[in-house]
């Protein structure tokens, strides 16, 4: 059985934004961040896709992650950005993929267990995850086989930000003190940020799935998330009546309107409400009213909308965003597991 609604996928658009972001940081290589199944798309193909483009280096948050995504494509790393708790070790240790070891715990616990090549994330500011530059300098780290020393930025969407130059320069010197293969630093945001920001490995998300992260990349990343929906029914709304829970929206004039199979609990939350809209061909049919769990109210005054037609809900991330408040990440790791996911 097919599902009743879809989420058409753009894998040309995945790469080529994917390529788009590699030659921002033409020094550094470029990996992807595949957390939460790919930002929602699915983690194991857009894996596939970006190897197949000549990506090589891959990142989720959880070995649960790293097992659901199967098999590496060859020459594929990927590194568990939560490294490892007690409970991991068996898995971690069995796993081709890499720990990130971020506090004291989790280097010793990695020592103890036989040790081997290995991630280290060093926190220079965000403080979220991460060694302090302190620990990570002490001889903690000595003899370690390090892959890839790596940090994170917290507000590279704020390129004037003044942490995210201090952030540089604190990881810059961390990094000339600890040997490590390569030198990791630069989400999507970063990547923007320019000159000095790339060291030899940058680690997109956002940017790969349409997302625009930040001042410099308006309209260059192509949409790869398409929503699409089929019209349940269409009804005649006369003037004077109200459409939806809590009768919110009132009709002003003869409305007919178009009632489509999505809803909050797709991900497609009340928030967007207010600037969400369906396309039928030119027709741009507003939402009218609350957002339901599994259906949404369109207005289709005047165009030519019947049952059974499909309707592509706009998915502009940076657009539905700054209306909604919901950040572009919660709109693309909260669409739900009722769409089909159909790559093109
Ligand atoms: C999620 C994540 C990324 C990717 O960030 P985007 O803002 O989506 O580009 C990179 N590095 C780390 C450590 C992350 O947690």
């Amino acid at each position: 059985m097919s599902a009743p609604l879809r989420l058409d996928l753009d894998g040309d658009a995945l790469v080529a934004n994917w390529r788009w972001l590699a030659g921002r940081q033409p020094g550094a290589a470029c990996g992807a961040a595949i957390k939460a199944d790919g930002y929602g798309l699915g983690g194991r193909a857009v894996m596939e896709r970006l190897a197949r483009a000549g990506c090589r280096d891959f990142f989720v948050a959880t070995w649960a992650e790293a097992e659901t995504l199967g098999a590496l494509p060859d020459g594929v790393a990927l590194s568990v950005l939560h490294g490892v708790r007690a409970a991991d070790m068996p898995v971690a240790r069995a796993h081709a993929a890499r720990a990130v070891l971020n506090s004291v715990a989790q280097v010793r616990r990695w020592r103890e267990s036989g040790g081997g090549a290995c991630d280290v994330m060093v926190d220079t500011g965000m403080n979220r995850l991460g060694l302090t530059p302190g620990e990570a300098m002490s001889g903690l780290l000595d003899g370690l086989v390090i892959e890839t020393l790596m940090s994170h930025l917290a507000c590279a969407d704020e390129p004037k930000h003044a942490l995210n130059r201090a952030q540089r320069d604190a990881f810059a010197a961390v990094a000339a003190r600890i040997p490590a293969r390569r030198y990791s630093f630069a989400n999507s945001a970063g990547i923007l940020l320019g000159q000095g920001y790339g060291f030899d490995l940058t680690r997109p998300g956002l940017g790969l799935y349409g997302g625009t992260p930040g001042p410099g990349a308006e309209g260059a990343l192509r949409q790869v998330v398409h929503l699409m929906t089929e019209v349940l029914q269409v009804r005649d709304v006369p003037a004077g009546q109200s459409v939806g829970y809590g009768a919110t929206w009132r009709a002003e004039r003869d409305s007919r309107i178009a009632i489509v199979n999505c809803g909050y609990a797709d991900g497609f939350l009340r928030a967007l409400g207010a600037a969400g809209l369906g396309r039928a061909g030119d027709a741009i049919l507003p939402i009218v009213g609350r957002i339901s769990m599994d259906l949404i109210a369109l207005d289709a005054t005047g165009a030519s909308v019947g049952e059974g037609d499909e309707i592509e809900m706009g998915f502009d991330l940076p657009r539905l965003s700054a209306a909604s408040g919901l950040s572009q990440y919660e709109l693309l790791t909260g669409l739900g597991r009722r769409f089909e996911r159909r790559w093109a």
